[in-house]
């Protein structure tokens, strides 16, 4: 074990590997792999997976291999290959000189066919879709045989070579394998492990017209690449026999394979069918939509690789399906962000303040820390005036008991600046306020003499001349229920959509924020972590993107609904 990876927690996959360590199993060698089908963007499912097989190789000094399982060419995409790659990265794992394609070795995959249909293992079968479907039988009742079971192994082989020519349309003929249509798994029941489909493969374009089925390419992938643990979740688990039926026949390597619990999430859909709907149903803007469960989404959201990692590494691994609490994950991003992200001050619902007393055309600036938790972040300035804004919800005119914020009689001070008192209130002709008008007391900034004056309430502000105008979208839970796969009859998943997952207002900033970066995160004091959008942000036009609250306001809903 390397020194770093000595307080993560332990789970029965590590315990399989110490023990087949302990035995000298593959020699000591360790080698996992992560192998995404490129139909879609990778989710944070795919995230828990990736850390699984990336930290155990890590953990073990063992290798972990990225290989995409690109079988299907009919819902494979380019695009796809290239976000994962991207994503990959981004999370903070390499994979060196060891990224592979499944349909690199389609050829071999085809010799290993012909070499089971030699040994009388597999034949060419004419039945439709439909037919094998119901020959299979079902739990409780045995299969069928198909009628072409006992085709000689000369007429196997030539028609297999024909199917690979070209001869046959889409769905004439299929090679299957020839175990037992009585065994009580389904899938050993002739299973189906080549079919034909005349369609491009986005690499290697038209050399193939038939393509190898997940079950007969997985394992050998597997055994290819010499992978001593193929780690999966947990619906993979009845394929295994099938798995091992494969590489004993053939009698190759043998990987050894392991399922574990898929991670769902609550409030989000985990699956790239139903997120590639959302997709094109234009619900959302795109698969890195920042509402997206996607590692591009919650990238583009202000998430970071390292709370991500640490989510994933915390929740465990499990045998049983379970949903983790998407509050813990939001958990894993403040607690990284509280770390990392500078603060400054931003005004999401601007009320104009005047200070009265405060010298017409004066500007004067102010010090202010970045990061008190971190000292190596040092300080910067920001201009005061005498015209401000404050928060609308941090003024009210006829305060309830418990308000310590604005309010007639009261004073409150302003962060990084002086105590202010309210003096009066402007309407417009409708009543609603336009301004408020307060003095300021001078001895009370950083180094006066009443520096250290208490008073209840502190707000944050900007200086109205000198603020920036911004967009900010704040965005909130793609789905207003904890589970969105449970739904009404006559409904789908979609019905669960929070209607409230985007709100997009205007606000005011400080001025030093006139030179941020694509990406870059900050705190927003006392209104929760926001990062600068890294499609939508140029120099024309401020874009921020609220990461997570400071706070789980969820939790504090889900109690009260308790009481
Ligand atoms: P989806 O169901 O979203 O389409 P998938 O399982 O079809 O996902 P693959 O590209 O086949 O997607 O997955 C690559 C790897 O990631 C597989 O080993 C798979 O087991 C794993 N994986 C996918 N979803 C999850 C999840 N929710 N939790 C953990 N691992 C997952
Ligand atoms: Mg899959």
């Amino acid at each position: 074990m390397t020194e770093e990876s000595k307080n993560l927690p332990t789970n029965f996959i590590k315990e399989i590997i110490d023990r087949d360590l302990e035995q000298g199993k593959n020699d000591g060698r360790i080698h996992t792999r992560f192998p995404p089908e490129p139909n879609g963007y990778l989710h944070i499912g795919h995230a828990k997976s990736i850390v699984l097989n990336f930290g155990i190789a890590k953990e073990y000094n063992g290798l972990c291999n990225l290989r995409f399982d690109d079988t299907n060419p009919i819902k494979e995409e380019e695009e796809y290959i290239n976000s994962i790659i991207e994503d990959v990265q981004w999370l903070g794992f390499d994979w060196e000189d060891r990224l592979f394609f499944a349909s690199d070795y389609f050829e071999q995959l085809y010799k290993l066919a012909e070499q089971l249909i030699k040994s009388g293992d597999a034949f060419v079968c004419d039945l439709t879709a439909e037919q094998i479907r119901s020959y299979r039988g079902t739990l409780t009742k045995p299969g069928t045989d198909s009628p072409y079971r006992d085709r000689s192994v000369a007429e196997n082989l030539d028609l297999f070579r024909r199917m690979r020519g070209g001869e046959f349309p889409d769905g004439r003929r299929v090679l299957r394998a020839k175990i037992d249509m009585a065994l009580p798994n389904l899938n050993m029941r002739d299973p189906v492990l080549y079919r034909i489909l005349h369609a491009t493969h986005p690499r290697t374009k038209d050399s193939w017209c038939i393509y190898p089925m997940y079950d007969w390419a997985h394992g050998l992938e597997d055994s290819i690449e010499r992978i001593t643990h193929s780690l999966c979740t947990l619906e993979f688990e009845d394929h295994r026999p099938l798995y091992d039926w494969c590489l004993v026949k053939l009698g190759v390597y043998h990987p050894q394979q392991i399922e574990f619990a898929r991670l769902n999430l609550s409030y989000t859909i985990l699956s790239k069918r139903k997120l590639l709907e959302l997709v094109q149903e234009d619900m959302v803007s795109g698969w890195d939509d920042p509402r997206m469960p996607t590692i591009s989404g919650m990238r583009r959201r202000g998430y970071t690789a390292a709370a991500i990692r640490n989510f994933c590494e915390r929740i465990g691994i499990a045998k049983k399906d379970n949903i983790a609490d998407m509050a813990l994950l939001e958990y894993y991003v403040r607690e990284d962000l509280n770390k990392t992200a500078p603060r400054v001050m931003a005004v999401l619902n601007p009320l104009k303040i005047v200070i009265d007393n405060y010298p017409e055309g004066q500007v004067e600036n102010l010090p202010a820390v970045n990061n008190p938790e971190d000292p190596a972040a040092g300080n910067r300035e920001i201009p005061f005036s005498r015209e401000l804004y404050i928060e609308q919800e941090d003024f009210q005119e006829e305060p309830h008991k418990k308000f310590f914020r604005l309010a007639p009689g009261k004073e409150v001070r302003l962060k990084h600046a002086y105590i202010i008192k309210y003096e009066r209130v402007v309407k417009d002709e409708q009543g609603n306020i336009k301004e408020v008008h307060c003095t300021y007391d001078p001895d009370t900034k950083s180094g006066g003499v009443n520096a250290d004056r208490k008073v209840k309430g502190t707000l944050h502000w900007v200086s109205k001349m000198h603020s920036l105008e911004a967009e900010v979208r704040l965005y909130d839970r793609l789905f207003a229920t904890a589970n969105p796969n449970s739904v009404a009859e006559g409904t789908d998943f979609k019905s669960n959509l929070n209607p409230d997952s985007l709100k997009v207002i205007t606000a005011q900033v400080e001025p030093g924020l006139k030179h941020v970066r694509a990406g870059d995160r900050f705190q927003f004091l006392r209104r929760g972590y926001f990062c600068v959008d890294i499609k939508d942000s140029n120099g024309g036009k401020l874009v921020f993107n609220r990461t997570v609250s400071l706070r789980d306001s969820w939790a504090r809903i889900e109690r009260m609904k308790l009481r």
